[in-house]
Formats: structure tokens, C-alpha cells, sequence
């Protein structure tokens, strides 16, 4: 079972309108690289993962340093190529770039593996439950407040029980007028998450936390920078909003810190950034062991097999940056459900010729 193959390319693919949030500014595109792996039998298996305009960046650590290194490597060792390629980039790596680059490949040997024993993925790491509750994870930071509540009245009305919005307005007093006026359209039973996308200080998250609270709000989604920990401990024990986090952190130790440290309410690995499926369920069944339940970020078509695996899944995030239009079979949601499908390995399978105009390399 020897790997034979590596390929990657690198594609630029049109959001479907201008996004923005607090700290990213207006986004129109979104870069993801695909790395696809052969071995010696005929076997192949996909990753991929997405960066905002870092595709470059992580293409050429995949064909400059890590690609090479896996030929000839047994396909089925994923721990063990995973150790390897963690230390061959170590030195520039433990994070950042390497980490996004890793992902992609081990999502691919991965999938390789699942397909080669004729299983789905979710089946394979664990098999819990197949049905996975979602929630809508809008990207409207520069939505009117008449833009936000028809798009979320929308989102309700084809069967969502749970939506985000973006926060992190200049004043506290729009953040709760436009956190109020979708509360206010949703009704009470439908759950609403925010994100400040690490806008504040620890202090200002705190007065936000409390102040959110009169809308009853099921989580505040990074409401600091994620090197903070102690800010994101204090901003748990003393705000008055569960805190989720994990985004943008890109190892198990990450992790590992900000449940020792109380700093997290719900963990949110990305399996395209924490270094792949391997540690997304090594931090999955941490969390386990604290007592926390596990959602996801993007990607929900990888996502909705890693929680259909584990019996601590929360909500499985319908991301903005979705490749729906580009693999065979889009995940359905219906009402607010998703089912981890049968199919063989993670069953995204893209669908080559549209991706194709989008190819930068
Ligand atoms: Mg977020």
C-alpha cells in the first residue's frame, strides 16, 4: 500500500456574495488546495483545506517538503507519517502554514484508507450517530438590520433551529440592537450563536458576554484573540455567554490549554487547520474526557463525519465558504438536520471540470 501519487493544486473560487466580519474586511473569494494521493494498488483518497489568500503559501509546502516526502511511504501508517511530517517542517512549523498543509494530507490518506476498506469515514472513526444537528453560520457582519433579520427568517423558515450572526460593532449598544432585532424575529426556541471573530479586548468581551445575555444567547464565538487563554478564562467565569473557540488553533497542545484552563464552553476544531482528521479527534475525545461538547468550523462536508463519530457532538457549522457547487453530491440539511453519508470514504468527491476554470496551479 505504498503511496505512489501526490498531486496538489490550488483553486480560487467565488464566494457567492461579498462576506465580511469584524476583523477580515470584505472577502470575495476563497482559496482552497487539494491534495490527491495514489498508492500502489489503485487507491486513492482526496483532502483538501482553505485559506483566505495563503493558498500559495501551503501548495508549495506540499510540493516543496511534504509531498516528496511521502512516496514510497505505507499509506496505512497514518500516525506514524503524521509524527514524520510534523518534525520534518517543525522548525518553520508547529502551526501556521504546516499545520493547513498537514490537514490536507492526512484528510486524504484518510479517505484513501476509509475507501480501500470499503467504509464510510464516520463509520471508520467511530460511529456514533450519522444525524447531526446544524446551524446556519452566516458571514453578515455589513448586513443592514433589515438584510439581517429577512436572511435569518429565511434560514428558520427552511428548517434551521439554530443561526450565528457576526458582532463586533464599534458601539456595544448596535451590537445588542441588531443581536436584539434577530432574537426578536426567530422567536425565543430557536438558538442563536454570535461571533466576534477575536475583535476585543478580555474587558470589553466581558461586558459584551453580560450584556448579550438579556438576548439569551447559546454562545459568543472567539471573543479575543486565541493566543489569549487567560482572557478567554476569565471572559468564561466572569461574562455571562458561553465561549467558543478553536478556530484558529492549530494543534493538540492548543487545545489542550484552553481546556485546562476553563477558557472554552464549546470546542471548535477545523479539521482543515488543526493538522487533519488524527488530531481533530484526539482534541474531540479530550474534550470528552473535560466534560465539553465538540462543534465544527467550515468544511461541513468533512465535519459532518467527524461529529457523526463522536458521542460529544454539538452543532456541525453550514459554513459560507461551502463547495457545493463544485462535488457531485452536496450534503443535504433538512430541518436543521445532516446526515454523515454512506458512501465510501469522506464522499466528497469534486467534480473536476468545474473546478478547472478556478485553477491558479
Ligand atoms: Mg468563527
Amino acid at each position: 500500500m505504498s503511496i505512489t501519487h501526490v498531486e496538489t493544486s490550488l483553486y480560487r473560487l467565488p464566494l457567492p456574495f461579498v462576506m465580511q466580519d469584524s476583523m477580515h474586511g470584505k472577502m470575495t473569494h476563497s482559496e482552497f488546495v487539494v491534495v490527491r494521493l495514489r498508492d500502489g494498488d489503485g487507491g486513492e483518497g482526496t483532502g483538501y483545506t482553505y485559506a483566505l489568500n495563503s493558498g500559495k503559501s501551503i501548495a508549495a509546502l506540499i510540493d516543496g517538503e511534504l509531498g516528496p516526502f511521502l512516496q514510497g511511504r505505507d499509506a496505512d501508517r497514518i500516525e506514524a507519517i503524521w509524527k514524520d511530517m510534523w518534525w520534518h517542517v517543525h522548525y518553520a512549523g508547529r502551526g501556521g502554514a504546516a499545520s493547513f498543509a498537514i490537514s490536507a494530507i492526512d484528510i486524504a490518506l484518510w479517505d484513501l484508507k476509509a475507501r480501500r476498506l470499503g467504509v464510510p469515514l464516520w463509520r471508520l472513526l467511530g460511529g456514533h450517530d450519522p444525524d447531526v444537528h446544524a446551524y446556519a453560520g452566516s458571514i453578515n457582519f455589513n448586513f443592514s438590520v433589515p438584510e439581517l433579520i429577512e436572511q435569518n427568517r429565511q434560514l428558520v423558515d427552511s428548517g434551521f433551529h439554530a443561526v450565528k450572526m457576526r458582532v463586533g460593532k464599534e458601539t456595544l449598544r448596535e451590537d445588542i440592537e441588531r443581536v436584539g432585532a434577530v432574537r426578536k424575529e426567530i422567536g425565543a426556541d430557536v438558538h442563536l450563536m454570535v461571533d466576534a471573530n477575536m475583535k476585543w479586548s478580555a474587558e470589553e468581551a466581558i461586558r459584551r458576554s453580560r450584556a448579550l445575555a438579556e438576548h439569551n444567547v447559546y454562545w459568543l464565538e472567539e471573543p479575543t484573540i486565541p493566543d489569549d487563554v487567560a482572557g478567554h478564562a476569565r471572559i468564561v467565569a466572569e461574562g455571562l455567554t458561553p465561549v467558543a473557540a478553536g478556530e484558529n488553533l492549530h494543534t493538540i497542545y492548543e487545545f489542550q490549554k484552553f481546556m485546562a484552563a476553563n477558557a472554552v464552553s464549546f470546542v471548535e476544531p477545523d479539521v482543515t487547520n488543526c493538522g487533519g482528521i488524527t488530531p481533530w479527534m484526539k482534541v474531540a475525545h479530550l474534550a470528552e474526557a473535560h466534560n465539553l461538547p465538540i462543534t465544527s468550523h467550515g468544511v461541513h462536508d468533512l465535519h459532518v463525519h467527524l461529529l457523526a463519530a463522536i458521542p460529544n457532538a454539538n452543532y456541525l457549522e453550514i459554513h459560507g465558504f461551502g463547495v457545493e457547487p463544485y462535488v457531485e453530491v452536496p450534503l443535504p440539511i433538512v430541518n436543521g438536520m445532516a446526515r454523515a453519508p454512506e458512501r465510501l470514504g469522506h464522499s466528497v468527491d469534486f467534480v473536476w471540470d468545474k473546478l478547472a476554470p478556478h485553477r491558479l496551479r
